[in-house]
C-alpha cells in the first residue's frame, strides 16, 4: 500500500530537513506494515490479552427512557486497560518501532493520559520509554507522572517556554532529530506530519470494525455515531467502518468550554477564531491569535483542549460527512452525572461531551428514529479529582488537607 499524506488538501510533511529521513523511513515500514500477517497476529493477541478487547456495546436502556428519543448505545471503549482508547495507538506503534529494530520509545504528553498509555505498552514489550512533559503539566498531573514512572518510564520535565504541551512537543522533536537510529517518536493523535494521521488511524480503527461486528451481530441499524474530538483519534477510530456507509450520520463533539470568547474554548470546526494554516508541521485548521500564534485554550477535560485538529477530521468537516457541534464544560459534566446515575457507567469528561451531544440530539428526536451510538473514549475515575471539587466542593477539601496531613505526619516516607 501506498500513502497519500494529503486528505483533500489537509495534511502533508512539513518538517524540518532534519526529520525527512526518519519519518521517510517510517512511513515505508507502515506501507509494508498493511500486508504483513505475522504483525496482524502478534497486535490482535495484544489487543485480546493486555488490553482486554473487545470493548463491550452497552444498551443504555434507563438512559433512552430518561430522554424519550432513539434507542442511546455506548461503546465502553474506556473500558480497555489504562482506562482510555489511546493504548490501541499506543501498543500498534511500539510494536511497529520494534519490528523497525528501534529500542527506545519517546512521546510527550499534556495531560498524561498518552504517557500512561505510552509507558505501559513499553513497559509489556520491552522499550525503553521517555516522556516529554512540561514543567506546569508535571506539577498538575502528579497522579499520571508517578502512574508513567510506576511502568518504569522517565519523565523528563520541560522548563522552556510555557512549559506545557507545545514545549514538551518541541523537546520531543529535538530527541526524535537526533536520536532516530534507534528511537521511535509515538505521536498520540491522529494529527502531526504524515503518515502519524494514518498511523494513528489504522490503530484506532480496531473500535470501528469492532462496532460494526457488534451492531451487525445484534441486528441494530445505528442512525447516528457520536464522538468526541480533542486531536481526533477516537472518532476517526470510531467513524472509520462507517465512513461510506452514508445512511449513517456522524457527530463529531467539540470542546465549548466557558463560552465563545477566544481562550475560552477549543472549538475548530465552527469557531470563527479558527483558521487555516500550518502548524506541528501539517496543514489544518487551528485557533489562532491575531498575531497568527496558536491561541490559548480552554476546556474542562484535558484532552480536548488542543488548539488545532486531525487533517482528516478537517476534510471531513469541510466535505460535509462529519458535522461538528460542541459541549460545554457544565454541559459535560451533567452528562457524567446522567450516565453514571442512570446507567452506571462513568465517562471521561472528554467523552462526556460527546455525552451530552447525544443527549441534546435524542432529546430533540423521535423515539422510533435510529440508533444514536456514543464512543464513551476513556472512563471517569482520572477525573475524580476535577469533577469532586464541582459535585461536592467542601468534602473534597477537607479530603485534600487530610491526605496532605497523613502524609506530612508518615516517617517513613521519608
Ligand atoms: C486524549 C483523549 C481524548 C482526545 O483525543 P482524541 O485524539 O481526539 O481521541 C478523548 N477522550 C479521552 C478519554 C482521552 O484520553
Amino acid at each position: 500500500m501506498v500513502i497519500d499524506d494529503f486528505f483533500n488538501g489537509f495534511g502533508g510533511s512539513y518538517v524540518a530537513e532534519i526529520l525527512r529521513r526518519p519519518i521517510e523511513e517510517l512511513k515505508i515500514a507502515f506501507e509494508a506494515l498493511v500486508d504483513d500477517a505475522e504483525f496482524d497476529k502478534d497486535l490482535l493477541q495484544l489487543q485480546q490479552d493486555f488490553v482486554g478487547r473487545p470493548t463491550p456495546l452497552l444498551f443504555a436502556e434507563h438512559a433512552t427512557r430518561e430522554l424519550s428519543g432513539p434507542p442511546i448505545y455506548i461503546k465502553l471503549e474506556g473500558y480497555a486497560h489504562t482506562g482510555a482508547h489511546k493504548i490501541n495507538n499506543a501498543l500498534g506503534q511500539v510494536l511497529l518501532a520494534k519490528r523497525m529494530g528501534k529500542r527506545r520509545i519517546i512521546a510527550e504528553t499534556g495531560a498524561g493520559q498518552h504517557g500512561i498509555a505510552t509507558a505501559a505498552a513499553c513497559a509489556r514489550l520491552g522499550m525503553e520509554c521517555v516522556v516529554y512533559m512540561g514543567a506546569v503539566d508535571v506539577m498538575r498531573q502528579q497522579p499520571n507522572v508517578a502512574g508513567m514512572e510506576l511502568y518504569g518510564a522517565k519523565v523528563v520535565p520541560v522548563y522552556s517556554g510555557a512549559q506545557t504541551l507545545k514545549d514538551a512537543i518541541n523537546e520531543a522533536m529535538r530527541d526524535w532529530a537526533a536520536n532516530f537510529q534507534d528511537t521511535h517518536y509515538l505521536i498520540g493523535s491522529a494529527l502531526g506530519p504524515a503518515p502519524f494521521p494514518h498511523i494513528v488511524r489504522t490503530f484506532q480503527s480496531v473500535i470501528g470494525r469492532e462496532l460494526r461486528e457488534q451492531l451487525t451481530r445484534r441486528s441494530i441499524e445505528a442512525g447516528t455515531l457520536v464522538a468526541c474530538v480533542g486531536g481526533g483519534s477516537n472518532a476517526i477510530g470510531f467513524f472509520s467502518s462507517f465512513l461510506d456507509d452514508t445512511s449513517v450520520r456522524l457527530i463529531g463533539a467539540e470542546a465549548g468550554g466557558m463560552g465563545p470568547s477566544i481562550g475560552q474554548h477549543a472549538v475548530r470546526m465552527s469557531s470563527e477564531d479558527a483558521s487555516e494554516g500550518i502548524i506541528h508541521g501539517y496543514k489544518s485548521r487551528f485557533l489562532v491569535d491575531s498575531d497568527g500564534q496558536v491561541s490559548a485554550t480552554h476546556s474542562i477535560s484535558a484532552g480536548l483542549d488542543y488548539p488545532g485538529i486531525g487533517p482528516q477530521l478537517a476534510a471531513l468537516g469541510v466535505s460535509g460527512r462529519i458535522e461538528y457541534t460542541s459541549a460545554s464544560d457544565i454541559e459535560a459534566l451533567e452528562a457524567v452525572r446522567f450516565f453514571a446515575r442512570n446507567e452506571g457507567v462513568l465517562f471521561a469528561l472528554e467523552s462526556a461531551h460527546a455525552g451530552a451531544v447525544a443527549m441534546r440530539l435524542a432529546r430533540e428526536s423521535s423515539p422510533d428514529e435510529r440508533p444514536i451510538v456514543i464512543n464513551m473514549s476513556g472512563r471517569g475515575e482520572k477525573d475524580l479529582f476535577i469533577t469532586s471539587p464541582y459535585f461536592r466542593r467542601e468534602e473534597w477539601e477537607r479530603f485534600l488537607a487530610s491526605e496532605l496531613h497523613m502524609v506530612q505526619k508518615r516517617e517513613e516516607f521519608k
